[in-house]
């Protein structure tokens, strides 16, 4: 366990560019909906990074802007301003090409409405091949993988059926088939038990699950199911086109309480969100005071205590 001896670098080293080591990085991510008279700012600087590998789910009040954020990551749509990167991919500054790319082949996109996400006409086994038959997969190719998908996420009584054929969490698990049909490097997932009872919910959070242990998929899914994000990992809140605090469970005890520890998320230029309960207790309003102790950061009250 020899170690060199220290050496004090001349210049400082060059510190690597935000989230270079994750497979989506958001820096500072802006989208603005502008319609006649009004302009939503949906996202409002939010930083998120997500590594190869993880689940993370995504949490917040409606019109916090989840929704919004996954579209950006599916590519379905472009940020106002920011840096937004997938796998090497710079989502506001892609051409036709690249994006028809990204789409069809970094990114797997699983909406809430099953109805969005399969063909009415389309069996289940169809479905999932359509995918791969666009991006031009031999049919030999593309039965093995339907069959093992259809399989692996627990439908494969479904493949001769049709939506209509089909109980609600059976579409949401062939839904997720299909958007892992072209092994996408991330699979998203926009509230995909919001249309189901709290059993079949289960079952297609397994799905989803199944997807990143076993498949190798990084999963975003956005929820408003305190289940749900009590089941990952990690949790994410966005707050106002924010992310506001995280919620990380150590290893060996998701799904079981205890274990988990709530973070508060610093942007990059040091801005945190006190919590209400936090700001209410104290009466902290517009303006406090900070103050830094050995291993700690104070805030307190700009009234009283003497001064
Ligand atoms: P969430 O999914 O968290 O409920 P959304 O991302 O759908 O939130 O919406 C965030 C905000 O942006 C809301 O105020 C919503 O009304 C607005 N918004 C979303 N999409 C559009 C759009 N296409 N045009 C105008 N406003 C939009
Ligand atoms: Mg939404």
């Amino acid at each position: 366990m020899d170690r060199p001896g220290l050496t004090l670098p001349t210049a400082a080293p060059r510190e690597p560019e935000f989230g270079h080591d994750a497979l989506v990085v958001c820096d500072n991510v802006v989208r603005i909906f502008q319609t006649e008279s009004v302009e939503v700012q949906a996202l409002q600087g939010l930083d998120l990074l997500v590594h190869e590998g993880e689940m993370v789910a995504i949490v917040g009040a409606s019109g916090s802007g989840k929704s919004t954020l996954l579209h950006v990551l599916a590519g379905v749509d472009a940020p106002t301003a920011g840096r937004a990167r997938v796998a090497g991919h710079d989502l506001a500054d892609m051409g036709r090409a690249e994006r028809v790319h990204y789409r069809r082949t970094i990114v797997g996109f699983v909406r809430q409405q099953s109805s969005q996400n399969l063909v009415p006409y389309l069996t289940a086994s169809q479905v999932v091949d359509l995918p791969m038959t666009i991006a031009g997969l031999a049919r030999k190719v593309r039965r093995a993988r339907t069959q093992e998908l259809l399989e692996t996420l627990g439908v494969s009584d479904c493949a001769d059926r049709r939506p209509d054929q089909m109980s609600g969490g059976e579409q949401q698990r062939v839904a997720i088939a299909v958007a892992l049909a072209n092994q996408p490097r991330l699979l998203l997932a926009d509230e995909p038990t919001g249309e189901l009872d709290s059993d079949t919910a289960v079952e297609v959070f397994a799905a989803l699950r199944t997807a990143n242990r076993e498949l190798g998929a990084t999963v975003v899914i956005v929820t408003h199911d305190a289940a749900v994000s009590g089941q990952v990992a990690r949790t994410v809140a966005i707050r106002d086109g924010r992310t506001s605090s995280e919620v990380v469970r150590s290893g060996g005890s998701v799904g079981t309480p205890g274990g988990a520890e709530e973070y508060a998320v610093m942007d990059r230029a040091g801005r945190v969100q006190v919590p209400r309960e936090f700001r209410e207790a104290l009466a902290l309003t517009r303006r406090v005071r900070l103050t830094l102790a050995e291993n700690r950061v104070e805030i307190r009250s700009d009234r009283g205590e003497g001064a």
